[in-house]
């Protein structure tokens, strides 16, 4: 993925079958799928990679619990599905995990273990194992650092967990191994258009400057909370389509939930699913879901969500995280299939919605990381027939995502409490389309994620090393440094 080669394709003015705008789940799964089917397709992200909510999730490949409880089984089939593919195409990104729900009340443990068999028998021959009853004792086996008081038992189930961002990157490598032209900050603007009908797009390189245009059999707006800008676009009078709901995380050390299962709370105060989850030698503590008025490409975490989260991991937990234990806050947003003008985001569907427009725009949004596939496989199909394409079958219910080969630890740590090397930054620059500090920090690593502080150190080496690979001078690294800690400062614990 050189830059400078894949703005000279962009540029040689090729009309592609697909313009796919938007470099999410959703956008780069559908390069990839319309690529391995023999397509010709261009992405432009007005960022970096999964710099929107997908590198903001949770990191579960589920088949949605919270979803058994809304008697959603069709979603929760088909998520089930998907994560079993998921896990085979690529390994190396998923993992099995074990959550536990721990019992407090009289009837909860046998009420979830009749609803998680349900989940075991709606993933059939891709169950990752049966769920279990557990005792007190067991239950605490489980989870080392539960509260105790008033503990009955726990019901053990099984799901998955992966990177959401690194899942992004293997996707776009994988596009571009399939022949896909991808381009991170890249920021469509306007469309081109032959009469009414959209035919290309007009789009700003955000790294170099200067204008793009690119010419597009179809072109599919996947631009997750944003989609409805591209509609107005597309047609002023265009109806929103997506409310905006935000989901806050919190990351503790490990000490806080030692040992290899995660802790599920299926009903909240406010009748939310809560996690706790080892995910890199940290615990994620997550979500929440709050109704926000619009979308954010920086969302921060409010101090509410923090205070919540907080409160829960310290109500379930026996040695009690304080602020000054949580190492990063994150939050992301939903992209929610609007319902009723006047619905709760928690009422909204989570499942996708496909709708094309005056001038032909393809949009997509909804779903979830877990579904990608699903969804690219149904927008490729349609954009097929929309632009006329010769119909081609889907390859990726078996088609395997690029390996990646793990660097061998022999060049300089990023930092003493982080799992990073120094040849990780560079890779990041020469292979992965890391253009800036942040794209290093937050995504190509997960050092911001893990650990805002420390990221906020690593800034300065991070940015001598990309000035170092893409010859920038001096000011450019302070103005990375200066920006990647800004950002850093917010995803420290809020101040009340
Ligand atoms: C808090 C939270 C937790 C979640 N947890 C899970 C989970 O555990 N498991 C799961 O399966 N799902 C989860 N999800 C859902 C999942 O993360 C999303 O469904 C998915 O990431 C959406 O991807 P997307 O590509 O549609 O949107 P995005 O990732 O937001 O991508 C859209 C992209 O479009 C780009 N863009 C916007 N405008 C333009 C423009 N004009 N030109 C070019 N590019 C543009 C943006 O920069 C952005 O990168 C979670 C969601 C949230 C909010």
């Amino acid at each position: 993925m050189n830059r400078a080669y894949t703005l000279d394709n962009l540029r040689a003015g090729e009309v592609f079958d697909l313009l796919v705008i938007g470099g999410g789940a959703t956008g780069l799964g559908v390069a990839v799928d319309a690529a391995a089917r023999g397509y010709t397709v261009a992405l432009l992200e007005r960022g970096d990679f999964a710099g929107g909510t997908s590198s903001r999730s949770t990191k579960l490949v589920h088949g949605g619990v919270r979803y058994l409880r809304q008697g959603d089984l069709k979603l929760v089939r088909t998520a089930l599905l998907e994560r079993g593919r998921l896990a085979r195409n690529a390994p190396h990104l998923v993992r099995d995990l074990d959550f536990v729900i721990p019992a407090y009340g009289f009837t909860d443990r046998t009420f979830y273990g009749l609803g998680l068999k349900l989940y075991d028998t709606l993933a059939g021959p891709l169950s990752l194992g049966p769920s279990l009853m557990l005792s007190r004792a067991e239950t605490m086996e489980h989870l080392l650092n539960i509260e105790p008081a008033g503990l009955r038992g726990g019901v053990l189930y099984h799901d998955a967990q992966f990177d959401d961002a690194r899942l992004a990157v293997t996707l776009a490598l994988t596009a571009t191994d399939h022949g896909a032209v991808l381009l991170n900050h890249a920021e469509v603007l306007e469309f081109a258009r032959e009469g009414d009908r959209i035919t290309g797009v007009l789009a700003r390189d955000r790294i170099g400057g200067g204008g793009l245009m690119v010419h597009a059999r179809q072109v599919v707006n996947a631009t997750g909370i944003f989609v409805d800008g591209l509609r107005a676009i597309e047609d002023p009078a265009a109806r929103p389509s997506v409310s905006v709901s935000q989901g806050a995380h919190l990351v503790l050390p490990r000490r806080f939930l030692p040992g290899a299962s995660a802790l599920m709370v299926p009903k909240t105060d406010d009748g939310r699913v809560l996690f706790a989850i080892p995910w890199r030698d940290r615990v994620l503590v997550g979500t929440t879901d709050t109704a926000r008025p619009g979308p954010d490409s920086e969302p921060r975490a409010l101090v509410e969500e923090c205070a919540f989260l907080l409160e829960h991991a310290r109500r379930y937990l026996a040695d009690d995280p304080a602020p000054e234990d949580v190492l990063s806050v994150f939050a992301g947003q939903r992209p929610l299939v609007r319902g009723e003008p006047k619905a709760e985001t928690k009422s909204l569907s989570r499942d996708h919605s496909i709708s094309v427009g005056p001038g032909g725009l393809l949009t997509v949004t909804g779903g979830k990381w877990t579904t990608y596939r699903l969804m690219a496989e149904e927008v490729v199909d349609l954009a097929a027939r929309l632009a006329g394409l010769p119909p081609k079958p889907c390859p990726t219910a078996d088609l395997p995502l690029r390996a990646s080969i793990p660097i061998r630890p022999g060049s300089e740590i990023l930092h003493p409490s982080l799992p990073y090397f120094e040849a990780e930054v560079r890779r990041a620059a020469r292979e992965e389309a890391a253009q800036t500090v942040e794209d290093v920090l937050s995504r190509r690593t997960r050092c911001l994620l893990l650990d805002a502080h420390a990221a906020s150190a690593c800034a300065p080496r991070v940015a001598a090393i990309l000035a170092e690979e893409f010859g920038r001078n001096e000011a450019w690294v302070a103005a990375q440094v200066r920006s990647f800690q800004a950002l850093a400062a917010t995803y420290a614990f809020p101040e009340g």
